[in-house]
């Protein structure tokens, strides 16, 4: 289906690629382009790169590119009117012509009303026989009523289909039970309950619907401890984070990342109401988006155990090139009977307060902090050798990070721990320093001697048979985007192009131009095959200045003499040769 140009750019005006692709790929900063692992082949080192100016995609390992619609198409497996109405329905805009196909919205609005409907029942079991032993734990954990009431906490009983009957008397289908991910179809075909003798979490977005459940185990060491639903058509765990509902009116500055929903509600309980949770997946990108919307900077705050630490790297990674500022949080043991015990954000909320903790996120370092510190209980650094092998890895460490200021203070930081001389420490990382730089360089020099990637398309159809005249082709391109004012002195046909497809992209080009629509790669690859879009991206990759029209006239010269030299009349050739010099000269 075709849909209304006006309507696409606006699409595309509204679906930043960088913002699409960043909830896909991890991208961090280099010059003007993000740059990242390519999501379309297997690398180690980043050769996907995005253009925010450009509003293009482009992998100069593989070749993929094109514009941000593009994107969706290859990376979702869409077709081209599908990726239109998914990132239509990304920026909540409504597709023209679509409102026919309503059935999957509907669905959704059904199934929230199921959810908010089971979330009502849960609460209600609190006050009733059922909920007896989900008050006791609450009580346990000294969360208050007023509290349970705020999170809408309640109680799954011990019982097979509790919630079935409920909401069959409410008029919903066993099937759409199971839909929802609240129950859970046997091997006899019966269903039963999902949830059962649970402490249950509605996971509520920020329009405050109940996108999904999360239930905690009454019982110590039961497993699993926390039970989430399963990826619905409402319930993405990676686009979730428990407690956000709340936390987005928060007046503090910074969010606060804990790892259970029961540390959220204790932790919004003593007044750190930004506390947020990621429900048992590692952080996502999409979930730092979603907490970018209300503050700027993070306070981790995992447990102090081996899977806690993983979490925290994993989460560290990923805010890494970020807009926030990172705070680690480490909480201290707590001393029993003279032993030291490892206590979690609750357990330090119960004894201390609020406060003691609102002091302790006010002390904690920054990342560089928390990855020395971590490095350094990994070696004995009593023993020489050990030391030696700290000393390397803290000066790669230090090695990443771009600012000079950084590197001293941290390598005096990491010196002092190790009991070396600053001295040493510094030369260590200068080392490090000029590796990594040898690195990139020859990283990027095997790049751009890639004899094939640097000038013929990566798809075999589209082979330049004349690349001197396809060069010129693509450079004409690259100045009408660079200044479109210039299509008007490209008097070009179809027979004077080398290469269809530069024909194709370049007539859409300076179609676009004449009726004064974008000339932005991304904005034109919409109209293109994907092949083409693809070629457009990789070309308009290639470095350009803009050279007003004595760079178009050179370009169009290149081109027709290109043309005249396919002619077999040499006499012809030779005539028209000397003209063109004396014309375009
Ligand atoms: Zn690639």
């Amino acid at each position: 289906m075709a849909f209304p140009e006006s309507f696409i750019e606006e699409l595309i005006d509204r679906n930043d690629i960088a913002d699409v692709v960043s909830s896909y790929v991890s991208l961090s900063r280099k010059g003007g382009n993000l740059f990242g692992l390519c999501p379309f082949h297997n690398e180690k080192t980043p050769s996907f790169s995005v253009s925010p100016e450009k509003q293009i995609y482009h992998c100069f390992g593989c070749g993929v590119g094109g514009g941000v619609i593009n994107f969706i198409m290859n990376i979702e497996n869409l077709s081209y009117p599908d990726a239109v109405r998914f990132l239509a329905s990304r920026a909540g805009l409504t597709v023209p012509e679509d409102s026919a196909d309503d059935e999957l919205p509907r669905l959704r609005r059904r199934m929230l009303e199921l959810n908010k409907e089971a979330a009502r029942w849960f609460y209600s079991n609190l006050s009733g026989d059922r909920g007896g032993k989900a008050v006791r734990y609450l009580e346990k954990r000294r969360i208050l009523p007023r509290t349970a009431k705020n999170f809408g906490l309640g109680a799954a009983p011990d019982e097979w289909d509790g919630l079935i009957n409920a909401m069959r008397e409410k008029g919903f289908e066993r099937d759409e039970l199971v839909r929802a991910g609240l129950a859970v179809r046997g091997k006899d075909g019966r269903i039963h309950d999902k949830f059962f003798d649970r402490l249950m979490f509605p996971v509520i977005d920020v329009r405050g619907d109940v996108l999904g459940f999360s239930g905690r185990a009454l019982e110590d060491g039961a497993e699993p401890k926390y039970l989430n639903s399963p990826e619905t058509l409402v319930f993405s765990k990676r686009r979730i984070l428990y407690g956000i509902n709340l936390a987005k009116n928060t007046k503090r500055d910074n969010f606060i990342l804990v790892e259970g929903n029961v540390d959220v509600v204790s932790l919004h309980q003593a007044g750190l109401d930004s506390a947020v949770a990621s429900m048992g997946t590692s952080l996502t990108t999409e979930q730092t988006r979603l907490i970018s919307r209300y503050a700027k900077k993070i306070v981790l705050c995992y447990d102090n155990d081996p899977a806690g630490i993983k979490a925290t790297d994993r989460a560290l990674d990923i805010l890494k090139n970020s807009e926030f500022t990172v705070r680690v949080l480490r909480l201290p043991n707590a001393i029993v009977d003279g032993k030291p015990v490892k206590q979690d954000a609750d357990d330090f909320i119960k004894k201390y307060g609020g406060v003691e903790f609102d002091k302790l996120i006010n002390g904690s370092g920054g990342s560089t902090e928390y990855r020395l510190m971590t490095l350094q209980t990994e070696y004995d650094l009593a023993e020489d050798e050990q030391r030696v092998a700290f000393l390397k890895r803290a000066g790669q460490l230090l090695a990443a990070l771009s600012s000079p200021v950084e590197r001293e203070i941290y390598a005096a930081r990491a010196a002092e721990a190790a009991g070396i001389s600053a001295e040493a420490m510094e030369r260590e990382v200068e080392r490090a320093v000029k590796n990594r730089r040898r690195n990139e360089k020859k990283e990027y020099e095997k790049q751009a001697a890639k004899p094939s990637g640097a000038v013929q398309p990566r798809d075999r159809a589209l082979r330049y048979k004349d690349v001197k005249s396809a060069l010129a082709e693509e450079g004409l391109i690259r100045q009408i985007m660079l200044d479109p004012a210039m299509a008007e002195y490209c008097d070009l046909a179809e027979s004077d192009f080398s290469s269809p497809a530069l024909w194709r992209i370049f007539s859409e080009l300076v179609r676009r131009c004449e009726s004064r629509q974008s000339v932005s790669p991304g904005a034109v690859s919409t109209a293109l095959e994907a092949a083409d879009a693809e070629l457009l991206a990789s070309l308009s990759e290639k470095p350009e200045e803009a050279g007003g029209r004595q760079a178009i006239e050179q370009y169009i010269n290149v081109i027709k003499t290109q043309r005249l030299l396919e002619s077999t009349d040499l006499a012809e050739i030779a005539k028209k040769m000397r003209e063109t010099k004396s014309n375009g000269g």
